[in-house]
C-alpha cells in the first residue's frame, strides 16, 4: 500500500510502529508538508495542539521540535545534555495514562520496548522489581502489590512502561498507580 522509505532509525525507540507510536497513514506533515506514508500518533508536547500531523523523519531530523518548540517526552534522571536533546527532541514518545517519563540507567537513556503486562514482564525480572519498589516506595501493602502487579495489563489499565539499558541490557519499567 506505501511505499514510503524506510522509517528513520530512532536509538531509543528502535520499533516505534510496534509499540504503536508511529503508523502507516496518508496524513500530510505539518513540517514538511508531505504525504510521507507514516504519521507519528505519540504526545507532542508544544504551544501549538499538534495531534498526528508529525512524519517520523520531521521528529527524527529535529525539524519538528525545532520549528513547534515541542518535545515528544520527558527524560527521568540525570544523563548528558545531548542524550536528553535525542530522547526530548529527536524521538517518538508514546502515550500513557499519566505523564509519561523516559526512564534512563547507566548514564543514558533507555531504549523503549513498548506498553507491557504482567504477561509480557512475566520473563523480565528486573522490570517487574523495578515496578515493585515503586509500590513499596508509595506504602502498598503486599498484598496490593501483587493484586496490582498481577493486573498489569499491555492494553488496559493499569499498564506497565518497558524499557531496556542501552550499555548493561538490565530491563526497567514504570506503572501507572493512582
Ligand atoms: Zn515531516
Ligand atoms: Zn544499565
Amino acid at each position: 500500500m506505501h511505499s514510503a522509505a524506510p522509517l528513520p532509525h530512532f536509538p531509543y525507540h528502535p520499533d516505534p510502529v510496534a509499540t504503536g507510536s508511529i503508523a502507516p497513514s496518508d496524513a500530510e506533515c505539518i513540517c514538511c508538508e508531505r504525504v510521507r506514508g507514516f504519521i507519528y500518533l505519540g504526545p507532542v508536547y508544544a504551544v501549538d495542539e499538534i495531534e498526528e500531523e508529525l512524519c517520523p523523519w520531521c521528529i527524527a531530523d529535529g525539524s519538528a521540535a525545532e520549528r513547534f518548540e515541542a518535545q515528544f517526552t520527558e527524560v527521568e534522571g540525570v544523563i548528558p545534555h545531548d542524550a536528553v536533546r535525542a530522547i526530548e527532541q529527536r524521538t517518538p514518545g508514546f502515550s500513557g495514562w499519566q505523564q509519561e517519563r523516559w526512564l534512563t540507567h547507566c548514564g543514558d537513556g533507555a531504549i523503549f520496548r513498548g506498553h507491557a503486562g504482567a504477561a509480557e514482564l512475566a520473563s523480565h525480572p528486573d522490570a517487574l522489581a523495578a515496578i515493585e519498589a515503586d509500590l513499596n516506595k508509595y506504602g502498598f501493602a503486599p498484598a496490593q502489590v501483587n493484586q496490582f502487579m498481577s493486573s498489569l495489563d499491555k492494553g488496559g489499565q493499569p499498564t506497565a512502561y518497558a524499557f531496556e539499558c542501552r550499555i548493561c541490557g538490565v530491563w526497567l519499567a514504570y506503572a501507572d498507580f493512582t
